[in-house]
């Protein structure tokens, strides 16, 4: 009836693409950013909300959002997954990882601040066009599974935000167990793993880079 819709998909370092099912995001994964929204940092249970698939960006280029005057970084390890299932014990998640990419969770943060004051859904702050810049997809075959090492976000060469990938509150594999009690994960998916503190509005012109310790760093422009 019209044309099908181009499958989204992360291009891979060194040569292909991943194709991407759905995309799952941790809330508040490390302690010093939920102190810095204003929130408990000892370990409630994980929260989740998703993006689209098509909202992942390869492109380098940012274009400021519509309707926001507050647009935020959150640097995040993307995890993706080459194979899923329901109910997936903590120490067999890792098997179904298929690798890792540095993304950016742009957040329009004043309308995500109305959502959450009238607990209303965050899509109207997170679920917008172009709002997950990503590098290229690393595969676990070369790089392991990064458990530890930097994060880290600047822009115009002052660093922003800063933490080591051991401070996640829930783990890779946590999360992996845990989202396949509520949803059924399948080859396809991946995970945006959560942002240390420093978030932080960017303006039209800002040059964002991420550097997550074993990955290319990621370097987008916001036009
Ligand atoms: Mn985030």
């Amino acid at each position: 009836m019209i044309p099908a819709p181009a499958q989204a998909q992360l291009p891979v370092a060194g040569g292909g693409a991943f194709p991407v099912r759905r995309v799952y995001c941790i809330g508040r994964n490390y302690a010093a950013h939920a102190v810095e929204m204003g929130h408990d940092p000892d370990r409630e249970p994980p929260f989740f909300f998703q993006k689209n698939p098509d909202n992942l960006d390869p492109s380098g280029r940012f274009p400021y959002p519509a309707r926001t005057s507050d647009v935020h970084h959150e640097a995040e390890l993307l995890v993706a997954l080459r194979s899923g299932g329901t109910d997936i014990a903590i120490e067999d998640a890792l098997d179904h990882v298929w690798g890792y990419a540095p993304c950016l969770d742009m957040t329009r943060r004043d309308l995500q601040g109305i959502a959450k004051k009238m607990g209303r859904p965050w899509e109207i702050g997170k679920a917008f066009e172009r709002s997950a810049p990503v590098g290229p997809l690393h595969p676990a075959s070369e790089v392991g599974h990064p458990s530890e090492g930097e994060i880290t976000l600047s822009v115009n060469d002052e660093l922003r935000q800063s933490g080591d990938l051991n401070q996640m509150i829930w783990k890779v594999p946590e999360m992996i167990a845990y989202l396949s009690e509520y949803f059924e994960l399948a080859a396809g998916d991946v995970i945006l793993s959560g942002t240390p503190a420093g978030v932080g509005p960017v303006r039209r012109g800002d040059v964002m880079k991420l550097s997550i310790a074993g990955l290319e760093p990621l370097q987008i422009e916001v036009i």
